[in-house]
């Protein structure tokens, strides 16, 4: 059976976790501390805050927004639902908007949902796939709105040349094992704005004034405060020495995964009823899922593309969730309408896309699609 994804995990990653464990020092302390600047380097951000994952990445990204009681905060539907919840955490309101037919916020539809309680919009980089964040920079500057990035499958991707968590001030990861590179789970949240990171490393570790390292580093007897109700989101040494091993290879994961995703491409350009993924010029993307719409001229739905496809032992999956649709938002108190969201979440399939995908794997995949489709 050919799986959806797997976490290329090797010797590297598991040697670095048993010297961390044998160090002494397991939860946030160094390794946290030098996979913070390794990863802040690799953005060319100023800063880097590790979190637990990225969910909580976005939490705090959302609290030192500002984001509160009665505030709307604007994303798209179809996200994982973690995209939602995390403005809820901060008592605000999702309002959820349309996506265009490449999975990532419609600009013109989001401007339509601007209120006069909207506070941020929050923009996913749908698998990897930067949005336009310029035109969503401008848009914001316009209505006076913070920009959020969901930038959780997005690790290692660029938008006009450079890589995304440096275009804005909350930028959220992830490295939960279905990502582009892993920590088993784990997060992080980049920034330029100084405030924001002392903040967030505040309010990650109990909302102390001083952390662990300091204390131990100190000649001097310190004594922490708690300067407001903060959580435990720390991320631990040995999730960071696992992630410092996987961000050196993190370009070459790309590298990777774009070559099998080039053979995608190349082998079903003339499939007239797959839309397939664009990378516009300026846009490099890590490729993080890869996506086929189904248009309404394909002679197999998506579902039984899905069922034939496991009958000759290849995993798919359907395309990305709705999150208004779940019982999760049944309450929600506006009536939502989200013809695209909808129509690209019944009709798309994630393909297999991992690193190393044998090459039997890859020809696989393509010779049961070419077959599926044929005359
Ligand atoms: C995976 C994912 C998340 C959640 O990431 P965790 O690290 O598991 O909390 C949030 N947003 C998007 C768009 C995701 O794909």
């Amino acid at each position: 059976m050919i799986p959806i994804a797997k976490p290329y995990l090797t010797e590297d990653e598991a040697k670095a976790a048993y010297d961390t464990v044998l160090s002494g020092w397991v939860t946030q302390g160094p390794k946290v501390q030098e996979f913070e600047e390794k990863f802040a380097a690799y953005t060319g951000a100023k800063y880097a805050v590790a979190v637990s994952s990225c969910t909580t990445a976005l939490h705090l990204a959302m609290i030192v927004a500002g984001i509160g009681e009665g505030d709307e905060v604007i994303c798209p539907s179809m996200s994982y639902i973690a995209t939602a919840n995390s403005i809820k955490y901060a008592g605000a309101i999702p309002v959820f908007a349309e996506v265009n037919a490449y999975y990532n916020l419609d600009i013109a539809d989001v401007e339509k949902r601007i209120t006069p309680r909207t506070k941020a919009i929050l923009l996913v980089h749908q698998m990897g796939m930067p949005a336009d964040i310029d035109a969503f920079k401008s848009l914001c500057t316009k209505h006076n709105l913070l920009l959020i990035e969901d930038a959780a499958c997005a690790i290692g991707s660029s938008y006009k040349g450079k890589k995304i968590g440096v275009h804005s001030d909350l930028v959220c990861f992830s490295f939960h094992p279905r990502k582009v590179i892993t920590t088993g789970d784990g997060g992080m949240i980049t920034t330029s704005n100084e405030a924001f990171y002392n903040r967030m490393k505040i309010l990650r570790q109990h909302g102390m004034s001083i952390n662990d390292r300091e204390r131990h580093l100190s000649s001097k007897v310190l004594f922490e405060e708690h300067v407001e109700v903060g959580y435990n989101y720390r991320m631990t040494d040995i999730q960071a020495a696992v992630g410092i091993k996987q961000l050196e290879k993190l370009d070459w994961l790309i590298e990777e995964r774009r070559k099998i995703a080039g053979q995608y491409f190349t082998a079903f350009a003339g499939i007239e009823h797959f839309r397939l993924p664009v990378e516009q010029p300026g846009y490099f993307t890590s490729h993080q899922s890869f996506s086929v719409y189904l248009k309404p001229s394909s002679p197999v739905s998506r579902n039984e593309l899905m069922q034939k496809l496991l009958d000759m032992g290849i995993s798919s999956r359907r395309g990305i969730m709705l999150s208004h649709t779940e019982k999760a938002y049944t309450d929600l108190d506006y009536h939502v309408e989200l013809p695209v969201s909808e129509d690209l979440n019944r009709n798309s399939i994630i393909l297999p896309l991992y690193v190393p995908m044998p090459q039997e794997s890859v020809s696989k995949v393509i010779a049961a699609i070419l077959e599926i489709f044929k005359g």
